[in-house]
């Protein structure tokens, strides 16, 4: 049994059981025994310890076509100097690094450019430290400077707590985790619509039925009014990525993954990586609610494709040779449907004073 579940069946059968929400923030961030605390969850499933394997993992490109988006935006919107750019949960760092090789072509970008980074995890800072070690880092957005802000969130958000409602004939119940002898499992618990949030009763499908789910993140929907907030004041862009829908949706997206394999999340919290889907236009309605501009919603496959994907590609076979198909294949997971194409969303957010943004279609 993983350290972790012993004692949350402890505190449960103590203290009552614990909302999915506490769950996964034990789950993931408990300091001691927390999934990102100590693990390096990152791999491909040849690579020691690897439980999965994120976009700027699969391919340098993703992070190259990112970098060019962040200084094509920084050149047309004045050249700001210096300016902050940050990232939310950097993993290994190497989305950054990618990003800021790429964005060299433009000197005075990466000369302007104050590189900040949102981490939780003291053995990830250590990694994100050998990738860019001219980085900062925060344990939240409150500590940002006070400077024109272009931020970049990959796979982020999926990371953050979720309670979970069900809809019953006369209002919700809320799922808690409980304890049944020595096993972890799911209750049901009666509840009303008063804990949902403004922002996800506004995003709501139009017509709810009986049993349907609806989960709800507060801390995701904390960190983009913190994130809106910020560009609000100081001006500037934010770049979300992850996957999720782009239509108001409910169900059921809780998920565990290990050695990239689908697994019982209440079998063994800490040691698998937790998720839910994000609810993508909960957090463009929040950008609005602070004034801030939203594009339509993109597939990651459609926003690389816009972005030049195909062309780097070619570029690095040519420079490649007999690396042809890996560079395909890279390109393929990046952007096909039936890879990450369509599952994964872009959500771009600006401040109103900001030139277009590269990539959406409008
Ligand atoms: N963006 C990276 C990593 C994604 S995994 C990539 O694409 O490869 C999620 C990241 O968010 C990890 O770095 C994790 O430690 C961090 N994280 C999770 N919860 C967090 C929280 N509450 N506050 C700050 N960072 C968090």
């Amino acid at each position: 049994m993983s350290a972790l579940k012993s004692i949350l069946l402890q505190e449960i059968a103590t203290g009552g059981p614990m909302s999915l929400a506490a769950y996964m923030q034990r789950a993931l961030t408990d300091p001691q025994h927390g999934y990102y605390m100590q693990r390096r969850p990152f791999g491909a499933p040849d690579e020691d310890g690897g439980d999965f394997i994120t976009a700027p993992e699969v391919s340098q490109m993703f992070g190259e076509l990112l970098g060019a988006w962040m200084a094509d935006l920084w050149d047309r919107m004045g050249r700001p100097a210096p300016f902050c750019l940050a990232e939310l949960g950097p993993g290994r760092g190497t989305l950054m690094a990618d990003m800021m090789r790429a964005a060299a072509v433009l000197p005075d970008f990466t000369a302007a450019a104050q590189v900040h980074f949102i981490e939780v995890s003291p053995a990830l800072r250590d990694a994100q430290k050998q990738a860019v070690p001219s980085a900062q880092w925060h344990d939240d957005l409150s500590t940002l400077p006070a400077l024109p802000t272009l931020i970049i969130a990959n796979e982020f958000f999926d990371a953050l707590p979720i309670h979970q409602f069900k809809k019953t004939a006369r209002d919700w119940d809320e799922i808690f985790v409980d304890a049944e002898d020595d096993r972890l499992v799911f209750a049901s618990h009666p509840t009303d619509d008063a804990v949902l949030s403004p922002a996800l009763k506004a995003c709501l499908p139009p017509s709810l039925s009986q049993d349907d789910i609806v989960e709800a993140c507060p801390a995701g929907e904390a960190a983009m009014a913190q994130l809106s907030a910020h560009i609000s004041t100081h001006g500037g862009a934010a770049l979300i990525v992850d996957y999720g829908h782009a239509e108001a949706g409910a169900g059921d997206s809780f998920q565990a993954l290990e050695k990239h394999e689908f697994v019982d999340p209440l079998a063994a919290p800490g040691m698998a990586d937790l998720t839910a889907h994000v609810n993508f236009p909960v957090l463009a309605h929040i950008a609005a609610r602070h004034g801030l501009n939203a594009a339509p919603i993109a597939t990651q496959g459609d926003f690389l494709e816009a972005l030049g994907l195909n062309i780097r590609a070619q570029q690095l076979m040519q420079a490649s040779p007999g690396r042809e198909k890996h560079i395909n294949d890279e390109r393929l997971r990046l952007a096909a449907p039936q890879h990450m194409g369509q599952l994964f969303k872009v959500l771009a957010v600006a401040h109103k004073d900001m030139p277009p943004l590269a990539g959406f279609i409008r």
